[in-house]
């Protein structure tokens, strides 16, 4: 038999990488350059331990503006190619939806490696609009606003026109409408207006009720002749130039583009029959990630590539057009996490390992209840074939033996050795169970006594939708990745908080409630990485237990091998996480010098245990919120 590869049959590596995440041969993860694919690839474990020696701690969240590069350019060019291919008669002009990741540090790339594309920003708020319209974009750029408005948003989209910018307000609604006509006519400027479109297809996946009648946003055909006709009446019906529809995002089936798509381009050909000079026709979010690598239609997978979405999108908007002889639309998507989330990556380190198993089972005493002994007993018939009955045998002596000392029947010293003898029986019924091929539902029982490895992050804060709508994201030990993993555990944040676990992975064999991992090294850390966190986690994340930013580092891979550190942006610290919460960081050094003071009234402290007690505050004040 081969000899086992852990990155590729344990891990499944290679299925969810995408190319960009590989093994390299020492067992370190490593990361491949899609830039420049010739270059070998660069060591995490490497990356991660320069950072350190630079003052970086983890956990951190790490960004590769490669892979970001990457991800525009293929988008931009995947629709390029799409339009050549297709003999379609109009560009795409693609725009980043701001929401999907806010930071500046990303957004500012975006729109740098997106110059090239005319590639432009979506906001679907007025912050976002405020963040939209202080880049210089290029002249073609578009700027969306989705989205609520008020007159304040309206104001400031229709003047930025006036220096050039193309914001396109989409109406949401007729009564936007109507504030877009007072506030167009009090300016004497005319807007660039969209109308959002609610389609009637619904999309499978988790964000289904984002499409479809009950959607909470867009206009149906009444509201949509409504607003047509007004616009016609009060003169502005010329302005009206793009239609949005949104499907929802990570639609995990390619054929619902195409149905979507369609029912758009029937809603497009219609308002045009009604005189819209319409000129630009938006999709929308909804291009996937493969978050597991199943190239299927699944939650957290798709069951196609970007080339292919692109070239569905252009060949089914064509046909249409060339059905209705009408002229091809400008293209627009406003796809997110496509773009974002594989240039991120949550990377933190494993405190301690509570481990289910002990290696000795003490003797049996005579004053033992027979319980005791009967439990004992269970190790002379543990072979393959009676390993379930083990199990069942094991754990029901050691759930009476509980109740009984619940009771007062058993002491604390026998239900110590109780304990004991189970976990020695666990070690030995795991080692069976692993090198057995089919344990029938065993292996799931023993997911009850998998080891928990307490890790130094908050799912909260840094995989908020890890937590709230069970979103996967592939999870892997950095290094020691040529050694089988010889413990399965599930991974536990450091707030107090039983929901604060991840026991959801993605391995090679399929979704598993436990990790493969290796024993803790006896020295070094054992770091893990969660990858794939660029779109959503970064903003939606709460401050549980007031554990607050990570550290996060931007760096770019060199094609010569080695990474350039491009961006630094520390973590909060205490102080500041306790201002977000509206405490006043002095105010709790004055209440506790207060309070130390009159210690030392008192005479119960001196003046250098004075000293030790506020430098102790005001160092934690200062201090990173997780373990450093
Ligand atoms: C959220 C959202 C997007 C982004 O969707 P993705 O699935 O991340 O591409 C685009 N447009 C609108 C209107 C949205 O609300």
């Amino acid at each position: 038999m081969n000899q086992l590869d852990v990155s590729e049959d344990v891990y499944g590596v290679s299925r969810w990488g995408k190319g960009l995440i590989t093994k390299l041969p020492n067992g370190d993860v490593g990361l491949m350059d899609p830039l420049h694919p010739e270059t070998p690839a660069i060591s995490l474990p490497e990356i991660i331990s320069d950072l350190e020696n630079r003052g970086i701690a983890s956990p951190m969240v790490l960004r590769i503006s490669s892979f970001l590069e990457h991800e525009i350019r293929q988008i931009n060019e995947s629709f390029g190619e799409a339009i050549k291919r297709v003999g379609y008669k109009a560009p795409y002009r693609g725009v980043f939806p701001i929401k999907v990741n806010q930071q500046a540090q990303v957004v500012d790339r975006i729109v740098e490696y997106g110059r090239p594309y005319s590639y432009g920003l979506e906001a679907g708020s007025k912050p976002e609009l405020v963040v939209a319209l202080a880049y210089d974009l290029p002249k073609e750029a578009l700027i969306v606003c989705n989205g609520v408005k008020d007159a304040e948003f309206i104001r400031l989209a229709i003047l930025s026109r006036m220096i050039g910018f193309n914001t396109v307000i989409v109406l949401e609604s007729p009564k936007e409408a109507e504030t877009v006509i007072q506030v167009s006519r009090e300016l004497g400027v005319d807007p660039l207006l969209g109308v959002r479109v609610k389609l009637t297809h619904r999309i499978g996946g988790k964000w289904q009720e984002s499409s479809g009648d009950r959607s909470t946003f867009g206009m149906n055909t009444d509201q949509l002749l409504q607003v047509v006709d007004r616009l016609r009446d009060v003169g502005l019906l010329h302005c009206l130039k793009l239609q949005h529809s949104h499907l929802g995002s990570q639609v995990p089936d390619v054929h619902d583009v195409r149905h979507a798509a369609s029912e758009a381009c029937r809603y497009f050909t219609a308002l045009c029959e009604e005189g819209a000079p319409l000129t630009h026709l938006d999709l929308g979010g909804g291009l996937g990630v493969d978050y597991t690598g199943e190239k299927r239609s699944a939650e957290n997978s798709i069951n196609y590539t970007v080339e292919e979405y692109c070239t569905n999108v252009v060949e089914t908007v064509a046909y249409a057009m060339d059905d209705a002889g009408l002229d091809h639309p400008v293209l627009v998507t406003e796809s997110g996490r496509a773009v974002s989330a594989t240039s991120s990556m949550l990377i933190f380190d494993v405190l301690e390992a509570t481990l289910y198993d002990g290696p000795d089972a003490p003797a049996v005493e005579p004053e033992d209840h027979h319980y005791i002994s009967d439990l004992s007993a269970v190790s002379g018939y543990l072979v393959p074939d009676r390993v379930q009955e083990c199990w069942n045998d094991a754990t029901f002596y050691r759930d009476e033996l509980r109740a009984l000392f619940r009771r007062g029947a058993v002491d604390l010293r026998q239900m110590a050795r109780a304990e004991r003898i189970y976990l020695s029986l666990i070690s030995r019924i795991k080692a069976l169970a692993r090198s057995m091929e089919d344990t029938g539902d065993l292996d799931m029982q023993l997911e009850q006594v998998a080891d928990v490895y307490h890790c130094n992050f908050s799912l909260f804060q840094s995989l908020p939708d890890v937590w709230a709508i069970d979103q996967m994201h592939p999870i892997v030990p950095l290094q020691m990745l040529n050694q089988a993993p010889d413990r399965r555990a599930v991974l536990s944040d450091i707030t107090c908080d039983s929901d604060g676990k991840v026991d959801k992975f993605i391995l090679s064999e399929g979704m598993s409630p436990s990790l493969p991992v290796h024993s803790l090294p006896e020295e070094g850390r054992y770091y893990l990485g969660v990858f794939f966190v660029g779109a959503y986690q970064e903003t939606l994340g709460d401050l549980h237990n007031l554990f607050g930013d990570t550290n996060v580092v931007t760096i770019s891979l060199n094609p010569d091998g080695g990474f350039e550190l491009l961006h630094e942006q520390e973590g909060d610290t205490i102080s500041q996480v306790l201002s977000y919460v509206e405490y006043d960081p002095n105010d709790c050094v004055a209440a506790f010098r207060k309070m130390v003071d009159s210690a030392v009234t008192k005479g119960r402290v001196d003046s250098k245990q004075r000293r030790q007690l506020m430098s102790a505050y005001k160092d934690s004040l200062a201090g990173y919120t997780y373990f450093e």
